[in-house]
């Protein structure tokens, strides 16, 4: 570890990958949950809807007191909320499109009482993509919501199949980026991460489920489409920035760019869920500090730790800064303290 070593206890903190839930959600899952079969986010819900995880469960569902107390104990400044995965996709279209809208709506009244400490990601559901095109431009332009938040397939569909075309349209014609945050990949192929010592969820599952998303969307074109397209992409990048060599080395196909070109200008990657400074050098090193935020994956994993983590970066302090607020800052339209 190097230099700098800049513990600066003033930097400003926006955390970017922070989930909540909404009690009509949970009410919807409830009944699913309680026969979850081999579904692996019904499995996943069906845990935490068990007594064990009665905490998760309450600090998704505040977004009031619990909430703002561990964000000032850690000193956050502000959180950018989103739905928690799986979000509305796991429902039927009608089902998801109004939930998407009612929950965006709440968001946008959380985000109006504290419009210092939160800012919000909004749900689409892309069951039906013409009703989420629409949704974004409603919550990007009405509700004044600083992004979109999808959480990988949509019953084993990705963005980069024609028929999600809208979805991409609208979000690049306003300029806000879509968040692909993780869920398990979809059954019965998730059925690979089965064991006694099961890989589903955030050990394993959700990383290579997310992480075959992002290389889709480079492989079969969208950038050439939309060049301009944002991508946020947690956990240091769902490990692309590691494969960013050999990616290129195999590439056959045809597009105006090598796909690390992609990574490196139409991504950018959080480092919710990774408080590791070895990765988050090695992501300093490859995609620039332009292209770095800092996330806790609140109520998931430890929001003292994770600032801790991003306080103490042996990296040089303009490029902290950018990592700690100003790249969410630009990234999300935020208001800049
Ligand atoms: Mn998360």
């Amino acid at each position: 570890m190097t230099a700098a070593l800049a513990a600066n206890p003033t930097r400003r903190l926006v955390a970017t990958e922070e989930a909540c839930a909404f009690a009509e959600q949970v009410e919807a899952i409830r009944p699913l949950a309680a026969h979850p079969g081999e579904d692996p986010d019904l499995v996943m819900w069906s845990r935490f809807l068990s007594p064990n995880y009665a905490t998760v469960m309450r600090r998704l569902l505040d977004l009031e007191d619990e909430r703002i107390g561990i964000m000032d104990q850690a000193g956050i400044d502000m959180q950018v909320l989103s739905m928690t995965s799986p979000g509305v996709q796991m429902f039927d279209a009608g089902t998801a499109t109004s939930m998407a809208r009612s929950t965006n709506d709440q968001l946008a009244a959380a985000v109006a009482r504290r419009p210092t400490r939160y800012a919000a990601l909004a749900s689409i559901a892309p069951q039906d993509p013409e009703e989420a095109a629409k949704e974004i431009e409603r919550a990007v332009t009405r509700l004044k919501l600083s992004g979109v938040i999808v959480n990988s397939h949509t019953r084993g569909q990705y963005l980069d199949e024609p028929r999600f075309r809208p979805i991409l349209e609208a979000a690049a014609a306003l300029g806000t980026p879509i968040y692909i945050h993780p869920r398990n990949p979809p059954f019965p192929a998730s059925k690979v991460l089965d064991g006694p010592y099961n890989l589903y969820g955030a050990i394993w599952g959700f990383h290579v489920e997310t992480g075959i998303h992002a290389m889709r969307l480079i492989v079969n074109g969208v950038f050439d489409v939309f060049p301009d397209l944002q991508i946020v992409l947690g956990h240091m990048g769902e490990a692309l920035p590691f494969w960013l060599y050999r990616m290129d080395y195999m590439w056959r196909g045809r597009l105006k760019r090598t796909p690390s070109e992609y990574v490196k200008n139409n991504f950018v990657v959080t480092t919710s869920g990774v408080n590791d400074h070895a990765v988050l050098q090695f992501c300093h090193g490859v995609l620039g500090a332009d292209r770095l935020m800092f996330a806790v994956d609140y109520p998931y994993q430890e929001t003292m730790e994770a600032a801790r983590f991003m306080r103490t970066a042996p990296l040089p302090d303009p490029d902290l800064d950018k990592i700690a607020s100003r790249n969410a800052e630009r990234v999300f339209r935020l208001p800049r303290a």
